[in-house]
């Protein structure tokens, strides 16, 4: 299985680039493909990190990736306006997920819907709660590679990040759980959101 993100936003920010890095780590740098950077971008513009774990990047949008093999029944747009959930056997029928277009937003705003109309992908949803793109791309793995049924997936909805004895943050998405019933987050998520609520307060005492 090949997993695409359409990037859609704006550079890299420190988040994104948690995220990517994970994903690179769940499911190998051969299968990760971002698309549709855009044009003239270099490496430069690219995290050392994402480089360093072997990101593939292109500037090509992902209808013209792999020419012949890329073709649109093949296609899986993993988007959360889908009236249909995405099932292990869809393994049989796709090769290709893409993820890409919401930029985060709580209540979210349907910027998937633009490579929907754009590409016209048969489009799967992954339950009715927005998920961070690791977790999406973790959620679709589960259901494509190991065959677990989107409702034997055990999840935690919106979890609350103490960052310290007093303050806590609810972060606005589902997850997946791991063995110990610990929300999955990327390596680093943890500390830079704990970092950005303390920001906050600082900003907020100033
Ligand atoms: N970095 C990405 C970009 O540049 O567009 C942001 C991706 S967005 C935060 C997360 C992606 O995961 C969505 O665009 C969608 O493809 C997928 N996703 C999240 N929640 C989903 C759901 N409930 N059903 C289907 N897909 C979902």
């Amino acid at each position: 299985m090949k997993y695409i993100i359409e990037h859609m936003e704006d550079g890299f920010s420190e988040w994104v680039t948690l995220e990517y890095s994970r994903i690179i780590r769940d499911v190998g740098k051969e299968n990760l493909l971002l698309t549709s950077l855009p044009a003239g971008t270099t490496e430069k513009d690219i995290p050392s990190r994402l480089l360093d774990l072997g990101l593939q990047w292109t500037t090509e949008e992902c209808v013209n990736i792999d020419p012949g093999k890329f073709v649109k029944d093949k296609v899986c747009l993993l988007d959360p306006a889908a009236e249909i959930d995405l099932t292990p056997e869809d393994s049989d029928k796709f090769e290709y997920f893409v993820f890409g277009g919401i930029l985060g937003s709580h209540p979210r705003i349907d910027r998937t819907g633009i490579l929907r109309k754009k590409y016209g992908f048969a489009g799967r949803r992954l339950g009715d709660l927005q998920m961070t793109t690791d977790t999406a791309v973790r959620t679709t793995q589960k259901i494509v590679n190991e065959k677990i049924k989107f409702n034997d997936i055990k999840f935690i909805d919106y979890p609350e990040i103490k960052y310290n004895k007093y303050e806590s943050t609810e972060m606005p998405f589902r997850y997946v759980l791991d063995d110990e019933g610990t929300p999955i987050l990327p390596e680093g998520m943890l500390e830079l959101i704990k970092r950005d609520a303390e920001q906050s307060i600082d900003d907020l005492l100033i």
